[in-house]
């Protein structure tokens, strides 16, 4: 009814009719057939790990992410959360859902990579969560948001090289040992650039005696040369 009296319009190039048009649809351009990094996820030229996964390992075991942060699916991330477009959310989760069926990680929990109490509360929603937690009903793996918190609210990512992002996220997150000590977690977060909010988040896990942790977004930046681009522009943004 709502939609007959105000129909939803394109998030991607606002044409009236749906959340997102089908021709924004077909343009998205998703990471499962490129070359990425079997640790980290990130686009690569040559091999199966990236230079920074051999000399740095992350503490999670894996990462992936449905679609490159550009474009359409950019619209729909930052429309789900800033603008409150969550009518988007049920377009994510059907593709989401097959992405991890076809991965395939053996998980005792699925949970979202959590806000701060501040934020939270600001926005009135965790955008990871509510894909997540939809997610894990479809996957029948039981989704908590209980097993991590997030213990201080952190600087905005935006401007920050590798190393500052990884200090603004030290001991920002806790996890509680009675659902992490011997679980398999896969955690859910909407963006991921540099992995370092994930890899924080696998520490306060991993302390917490998880044995597998794996990670999967909705989007990742592309850190390849020829799109550098496309890289400056989410620097440009609010995050997290
Ligand atoms: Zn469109
Ligand atoms: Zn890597």
């Amino acid at each position: 009814m709502l939609d007959w009296v105000f129909p939803p319009f394109c998030c991607g190039c606002g044409q009236i009719g749906e959340e997102i048009c089908p021709a924004c649809w077909e343009s998205i351009r998703l990471l499962s057939g490129q070359l990425t990094c079997v640790t980290c996820g990130k686009l690569i030229e040559r091999g199966s790990l990236c230079p920074n996964c051999q000399t740095d390992p992350p503490t999670y075991d894996q990462l992936k992410s449905w679609a490159l942060y550009e474009g359409a699916v950019r619209s729909m991330v930052t429309g789900i959360k800033f603008e409150r477009k969550l009518g988007l959310i049920p377009y994510l989760v059907k593709p989401i859902t097959s992405a991890i069926s076809t991965w395939e990680p053996k998980v005792d929990w699925i949970t979202a990579v959590p806000l701060g109490r501040r934020r939270q509360h600001e926005r009135g929603y965790n955008q990871s969560a509510l894909i997540a937690e939809k997610v894990a009903a479809k996957l029948k793996i039981p989704y908590s948001n209980e097993l991590l918190i997030r213990v201080r609210e952190t600087h905005s990512q935006v401007g920050l090289n590798a190393d500052e992002r990884r200090q603004n996220m030290v001991n920002a997150f806790t996890a509680d040992p009675a659902f992490c000590r011997g679980k398999a977690v896969l955690l859910i977060d909407d963006i991921a650039t540099t992995g370092a909010t994930l890899n924080a988040c696998a520490k306060a896990l991993h302390a917490a005696e998880a044995e597998k942790i794996f990670c999967f977004t909705v989007a990742r930046t592309d850190h390849h040369p020829i799109s550098n681009p496309i890289f400056t522009e989410v620097s440009n943004e609010r995050q997290s």
